[in-house]
């Protein structure tokens, strides 16, 4: 019935019998996702109210932030240390280049700390200011339904506000999960590896995903000693085999120690830092060792059994494809939804949320040919199919197209780091469906390149574009020759 009346268009106009609301939404979490819902649905017309946990660079069960993860302990301070990290190695590259750099060059951790911190702090003060410039008000304390329209919001100093809301949006997003080993309370997470107060000489890794190669390429870029333990023979589980096994030789060319299929079993506090025991039995030492094992969604605290909210068996909030849940007026998007856990994601997401419930336009978040990066150095970012993917979905045959090839800068600068590209290309339709790169500036490339596969690109239409002369990015409209053609698993029709 709340669908009909939802894909209607009726939800948005008020009718005069109806039960008075404080508010038209009220929104749980002011990260990415809810804030891009709650201003947009203000634009619509709601009256909408947003609550959120007070502001600290490390987050707990009672400390968040306006702006979220992403802006204050994940994307944005995770670029500004790979920036910072960055510039090690382009020091070493400049030398060729005829930069003299003669005396010791020294890193000041704590000067790009609070560099970092000062832009999360400004952030912060910006997404606060976009929330109440669009008419949201905001209040600062830990939200929890209390029923399918009511929501209570607890204060720093344990004063309650109680709110009624005609849909209510939970967009609490997710938190790091550490394994339990005997001394995982030594282990960090992501949120205090953003913040350390002093840089680590030496750092133990456990994880093969964005976090860990990313952490990796961070701490060896400022001089650290790093090894990463994952537990499957390459890192980065679920991207392009090939592009998996570009990204592992880079970072042990970068001089990271890769220990594939290896786990902690332990940890133990010595004198001289902390032991970590593998699987293998091997001990390493670190000052600091970082648990980089996946997230999950922040949905313990929030009371969804009382409003009767289903949950999925990861803990993520089950909704259907217009982020409504089982309870018709409850809505939720982003990492607590557990759907695509990436930002542009969640702003998709809470954007169409408003369109379909203030909106009267009914949109479903489109899920195809979304674009990743792994900002470890150098980058790898994709978008559409990896060749695996692709035997398994597609019709037909496939053809794919690789090129490998000494990025122009490295020639001088003599950095043995080969920049790999790859489309994968539907045989019988010519569709490009999937195209990867793992080399310098990878992230800027690939969002052009996701716009040619949204568009439906073909491989001949890769090829009659003229490329940018010299650039990196004019390997792609210039891979002539096929590397390899796969026969499809999927029967012929
Ligand atoms: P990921 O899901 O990417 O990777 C988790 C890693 O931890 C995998 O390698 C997994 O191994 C391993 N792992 C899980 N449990 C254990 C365990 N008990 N013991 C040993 N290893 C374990 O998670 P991350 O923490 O790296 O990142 C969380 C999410 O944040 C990402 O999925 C992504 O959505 C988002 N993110 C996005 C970024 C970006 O867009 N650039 C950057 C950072 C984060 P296995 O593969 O064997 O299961």
């Amino acid at each position: 019935m709340a669908r009909k009346m939802l894909l209607d268009g009726e939800l948005s106009k008020p009718n005069e019998d109806e039960v008075h609301y404080d508010f038209d939404l009220f929104v749980i979490g002011a990260g990415s996702a809810g804030v891009r819902a709650s201003r947009m649905s203000a634009r619509h017309g709601a009256k909408v109210g947003i609550c959120e946990l007070p502001f600290h660079p490390i987050s707990s069960e009672v400390i968040g932030g306006v702006g979220g993860t992403c802006v204050i302990r994940g994307c944005v301070p995770k670029k500004i240390l790979v920036y910072g990290a960055s510039y090690g190695p382009d020091l070493e590259d400049a030398r060729n280049y005829g930069w003299e750099l003669n005396e010791k060059v020294d890193f000041n951790w704590k000067k790009l700390l609070q560099k970092k911190t000062e832009e999360i702090i400004r952030l912060n003060g910006v997404y606060k200011r976009i929330l109440s410039s669009n008419g949201v008000k905001l209040f600062e304390g830990e939200g929890k339904l209390v029923g399918p329209n009511e929501v209570e919001v607890t204060q720093l100093d344990g004063t309650k506000l109680s709110f009624s809301a005609k849909h209510v949006l939970v967009a609490t997003g997710s938190r790091a999960q550490r394994p339990a080993i005997p001394g995982q309370e030594l282990a960090i997470t992501s949120d205090e590896a953003l913040s350390l107060d002093e840089l680590p000489k030496r750092v133990v890794i456990l994880g093969g995903g964005y976090i860990a190669v990313e952490f990796a390429s961070i701490w060896r870029g400022m001089g650290a000693t790093v090894d990463l333990c994952f537990r499957k023979e390459l890192p980065l589980r679920g991207f392009d085999d090939e592009m998996r096994a570009v990204v592992a030789r880079n970072l042990e060319g970068r001089g990271i120690n890769l220990h594939p299929r290896t786990s902690l079993t332990e940890l133990i506090k010595t004198d001289d830092g902390i032991k970590a025991i593998t699987d293998h039995g091997e001990e390493l030492t670190a000052d600091v060792v970082l648990f980089a094992t996946g997230r999950k969604p922040n949905t313990e605290r929030l009371n969804l059994k009382v409003a009767g909210v289903e949950l999925d068996n990861t803990g993520a909030i089950k909704v259907d494809e217009y982020s409504q849940t089982n309870i018709p007026s409850i809505w939720a998007v982003g990492d607590v939804t557990n759907r695509m856990n990436l930002t542009p994601v969640a702003l998709m997401e809470g954007m169409f949320f408003a369109n379909t419930v203030f909106g009267g336009n009914p949109t479903k978040p489109d899920y195809t040919n979304i674009p990743f990066a792994v900002f470890c150095i150098p980058p790898l970012s994709v978008v559409g199919l990896s060749e695996e993917q692709a035997l398994e979905q597609a019709k037909g045959d496939i053809k794919v197209f690789t090129s490998t090839f000494n990025p122009m800068k490295n020639t001088i600068s003599g950095r043995q780091e080969k920049t790999v590209m790859k489309l994968v290309v539907d045989a019988e339709t010519d569709k490009v469906i999937g195209a990867s790169m793992c080399g310098p500036d990878a992230p800027e490339i690939m969002q052009g390149i996701a716009v040619a596969l949204k568009c439906g690109a073909t491989k001949r239409q890769f090829d009659s574009t003229v490329g940018i002369h010299p650039s990196a990015a004019e390997e792609f409209v210039t891979m002539r020759d096929v590397t390899r053609t796969i026969v499809s698993k999927q029967p012929k029709l």
